[in-house]
C-alpha cells in the first residue's frame, strides 16, 4: 500500500501536463488517447479479476462495453487541445486556444480548424444571443 501516494501524485502530474503543460497539440492528444486506451484496459482488467464477467449474461457485457464506448466518444469529442501550445480546451463554443489564440479544431475527433469569422456567423443566426454578447463588451 506504500505505493498508492506517489502513483496518485503521478497520476495528478500526468493530469496537470495533460490540461496546461506546453507541448505540440498532436503529442498531447496522442497521450490523451493513449492515457483513456489505458483507463479502458486497466477498468476491464480489474473488473476481470473481480469476476465481474464469469457469471454475467452477455446482455450486461455489451452494455457495460456500450456505457465505457460512450463515456470515451464523449471525451474524444469534447476535449481539444491547442496545435500552437497543447493547452487543453473543454468548452466546444471556444474557437481559438485561451493561452495563445490559435485556431483550435471544431472538435475533439477532427483535424479540420474553426474559421476565423464563425463567431460572426454564428452571431448572425442567433442574434438576440449577439446583441447581449455586445452589451456585455
Ligand atoms: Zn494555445
Amino acid at each position: 500500500m506504500l505505493w498508492i501516494a506517489p502513483a496518485a501524485a503521478l497520476a495528478v502530474l500526468w493530469l496537470w501536463f495533460l490540461a496546461r503543460g506546453r507541448a505540440p497539440g498532436a503529442v498531447k492528444r496522442l497521450a490523451f488517447r493513449a492515457t483513456l486506451a489505458a483507463l479502458v484496459v486497466g477498468l476491464l482488467l480489474l473488473a476481470g479479476r473481480r469476476g465481474l464477467f464469469e457469471r454475467s449474461s452477455l446482455g450486461f457485457q455489451l452494455a457495460v462495453g456500450a456505457a465505457m464506448l460512450a463515456v470515451v466518444v464523449g471525451y474524444l469529442y469534447t476535449t481539444r487541445f491547442c496545435p500552437q501550445c497543447g493547452y487543453m480546451v473543454r468548452n466546444l463554443k471556444a474557437s481559438a486556444c485561451p493561452r495563445c489564440g490559435a485556431l483550435l479544431t471544431r472538435h475533439g475527433m477532427t483535424a479540420a480548424l474553426h474559421r476565423r469569422g464563425d463567431d460572426l456567423l454564428r452571431a448572425e443566426v442567433l442574434p438576440g444571443r449577439a446583441a447581449r454578447t455586445r452589451m456585455r463588451r
